[in-house]
C-alpha cells in the first residue's frame, strides 16, 4: 500500500529527530516514504537518501519557505529545488538570519518578566538539544521547559508565545508570490503548506492565492491536521478552480508536536506529478 507523508520536519530545523531517526521510524511505521521538509533549510541528503533506500523508502527532499504577506504568515513547501540553486539558498539563508534575530527579540522581551530567560541560555540549550539551523519560538518554548515556566510547547504557544501575546514579534520573509516565482526558477514544485490553518495568524487571502497560482503554484496541501473537514472541502474546490492538485502531510515534529508520522499522507498519482515537475 502506497502511504508518503509529504511534510516532515528534522532537528534541522525545529523538529527533535535526526534525519536518520526519521527513515527509521518511517520504515518502523511502514510508510513508502517522506520528504523532508524543514523550515528554511536544504540538508545534502545524499547519504540520507542512500540509507532510505536501504529500508526500502522514498526520500523526497524539500525545503517549508517562510512567507509574508500583509503581516501575515505562509508557509511554501517546495518539492525538489536544485539544492545547488544559488538564489533560492541565498534567501534562505538571509530568513534564517532573519529567524535568528527576531528570536532574539522576542527573547528579550519574555526576559523582561522571566529574567533566567536569556539570549545567552537559548544559544546553549540549542546546542545541548542539536544545533538547529533554523531557530524559532519551539526552540524557546524548550527553554521554559528546561526553566519549569510551561510544561510543553503546546502549552507556551497558547500563552507566552502566542502571536496575539505581549512578548511576540513577527518574523520578516520575502513574499509568497515571489517565493512561488523562486521556487519554479529553482526547478521545485510548490505547494502552499495548511492553506486554510486558524491555528495561526490569519490565512492568505484567496486573490493571494491566485496570484501565487498564476506564479506557478503547483499544489495546495489539503490534508493537514489544522484542516477541519469543511477547510479540507473548500481547499479541494479552490484546488479545482486554480487547476492545482492537493497533497497531505504530517507536519510531523517529533516530540515537539502531537503529530504523528504518517497521519495524513499523499496519494501517488500526486506524488508522481510532483515529481515530474520538479527537476532534481
Ligand atoms: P516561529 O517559527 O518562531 O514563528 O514558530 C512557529 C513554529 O512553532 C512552527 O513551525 C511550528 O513548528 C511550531 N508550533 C506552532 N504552534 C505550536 C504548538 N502549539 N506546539 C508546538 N509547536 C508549535
Ligand atoms: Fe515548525
Ligand atoms: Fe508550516
Ligand atoms: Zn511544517
Amino acid at each position: 500500500m502506497w502511504n508518503f507523508d509529504a511534510h516532515v520536519h528534522s532537528a534541522d530545523s525545529d523538529g527533535t529527530d535526526t534525519i536518520l531517526e526519521l527513515i527509521q521510524k518511517a520504515a518502523a511505521a511502514g510508510l513508502s516514504g517522506f520528504a523532508l521538509t524543514d523550515h528554511d533549510y536544504l540538508a545534502e541528503l545524499s547519504n540520507a537518501k542512500l540509507q532510505a533506500e536501504a529500508h526500502g523508502l522514498l526520500l523526497v527532499q524539500g525545503v517549508e519557505i517562510s512567507t509574508t504577506f500583509e503581516g501575515r504568515s505562509a508557509h511554501l513547501l517546495a518539492y525538489r529545488p536544485d539544492p545547488a540553486n544559488r538564489e533560492l539558498r541565498e534567501t534562505l539563508r538571509e530568513i534564517r538570519s532573519a529567524r535568528a534575530t527576531r528570536l532574539q527579540r522576542i527573547v528579550e522581551n519574555v526576559h523582561s518578566d522571566f529574567p533566567q530567560i536569556t539570549w545567552q541560555r537559548l544559544l546553549e540549550s540549542i546546542e545541548e538539544g542539536g544545533e538547529t539551523v533554523a531557530p524559532g519560538r519551539p526552540h524557546l518554548a524548550d527553554l521554559l521547559i528546561a526553566e519549569g515556566i510551561v510544561a510543553s510547547r503546546a502549552e507556551a504557544f497558547a500563552g507566552i508565545l502566542n502571536h496575539a501575546g505581549p512578548y511576540f514579534v513577527p518574523q520578516w520573509a520575502p513574499d509568497p508570490r515571489d517565493m512561488v516565482e523562486m521556487a519554479v526558477r529553482a526547478g521545485a514544485a510548490p505547494v502552499l503548506a495548511h492553506p486554510l490553518s486558524q491555528d495561526r495568524q490569519k490565512p492568505l487571502p484567496e486573490r493571494v492565492i491566485e496570484e501565487m497560482a498564476e506564479a506557478g503554484l503547483f499544489g495546495l496541501e489539503r490534508d493537514h491536521r489544522e484542516h477541519t473537514a469543511a477547510d479540507r472541502e473548500a481547499v479541494t474546490r479552490l484546488a479545482n478552480r486554480l487547476n492545482l492538485v492537493t497533497t497531505g502531510g504530517s507536519d510531523y515534529h517529533g516530540s515537539g508536536k502531537p503529530n504523528l508520522l504518517g497521519e495524513n499522507t499523499t496519494d501517488q498519482e500526486t506524488m508522481e506529478l510532483i515529481l515530474a515537475e520538479s527537476e532534481n
